[in-house]
């Protein structure tokens, strides 16, 4: 065979071995190419997030199929399963009885999932939070809620697949929230009612919104712990996007105090410190155009990989922060 032929028949090889992966891409929006159905976010080995994973699942959980997943909904109950599934995959083990933990307020019920990874010390707890819930479909629209929160969902299982190949010093307590949009729910319903007891070193790490950073992520909470300042400023100068803190002091304008504005909030009430990763609100908040189209691909993994350094900072200065403000 002449060097020519070889070369082809090398490249043949290559596009034949290729070809079942090249089809995804035909799609012309930035998300499209990662909708490959259920199943498809099956984690493998890596060390940093991975954008195909993070894709997946939001294309997973904000499809048309899922009906906005608003709480009380049948859907609702399909994603959470889908969630504990995704951890018994991962080999985190359920932090109650069940992965999924009942709830009931005065006016509805809810399902949180909640795992729990061991810590290589375990003195401390992280609380990593992330609601699953949206709101459903409103005069036959679809709110698919792809930024809120199917984008934060799909980072905290995204970072628990990291945290259980190399544990982190503190124990984590992985917790997808049910009924956020409905006054916070789940999360009151987890601090007021936790699987196990929160040690004095406890912190709530929250992700809500944490695709659509057009270049800049905001981290809230250390006005309230200020000891949590100097630990996340370390983040940003490494940072691959602009990760600002703030929006969360009391005298801010209306709308600029972020303190209460999602499942922290009931943390904070608690005395538990937090830090809260989202986004400035853009045009399709709370819209039914919150799609999975509307994320660029880029922006998204930028903010999971800042999000992911801030949880491994904040792991290993949990030990010193015991002064924190409780
Ligand atoms: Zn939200």
């Amino acid at each position: 065979m002449n060097l020519r032929l070889w070369l082809v028949g090398i490249v043949g090889l290559a596009l034949l071995v290729t070809a079942p992966f090249v089809g995804r891409r035909d799609e012309n929006s930035p998300g499209a190419q990662y909708d490959i159905g259920m199943g498809a976010a099956r984690p493998t080995k890596d060390t940093v997030p991975r954008i195909d994973h993070l894709m997946a699942t939001v294309s997973i959980l904000a499809h048309d199929s899922m009906m906005g997943r608003q709480v009380g909904s049948e859907v609702n109950g399909v994603v959470a399963q889908w969630l504990t599934d995704a951890l018994g995959d991962l080999g985190i083990a359920p932090a109650a009885e069940d992965y999924q933990v009942p709830f009931a307020w005065d006016g509805g019920s809810g399902t949180n999932v909640l795992g729990r990874i061991r810590g290589s010390e375990g003195t401390s707890l992280i609380v990593l939070t992330a609601h699953f819930d949206h709101v459903g479909v409103r005069e036959g629209e679809i709110f698919n809620g792809a930024d809120d929160n199917a984008s934060g969902t799909a980072a905290v299982l995204e970072i628990a697949r990291l945290l259980v190949e190399r544990p982190p010093a503190a124990d984590v307590l992985v917790a997808f929230l049910d009924a956020e949009e409905v006054g916070l729910q789940g999360a009151r319903a987890l601090v007021s009612d936790p699987p196990a007891p929160f040690p004095e070193s406890t912190l709530n790490v929250n992700l809500d919104m944490v695709a659509r950073s057009a270049g800049t992520l905001w981290a809230a909470g250390a006005y309230h712990t200020p000891a949590l300042g100097p630990v996340l400023e370390a983040v940003v100068t490494n940072a691959p996007l602009t990760l600002r803190l703030g929006h969360d002091r009391p005298n801010a304008p209306e709308g600029d105090d972020w303190t209460s504005s999602s499942d922290h909030g009931p943390f904070h009430e608690a005395g538990i410190p937090f830090v809260y990763f989202g986004v400035e609100d853009h045009p399709d908040y709370h819209r039914s155009t919150d799609d999975v189209e509307q994320i660029i691909p880029a922006e998204f993994e930028a903010s999971v990989a800042t999000i992911y350094a801030a949880i491994r900072t904040l792991d290993a200065a949990l030990p010193l922060l015991t002064t924190m403000s409780r």
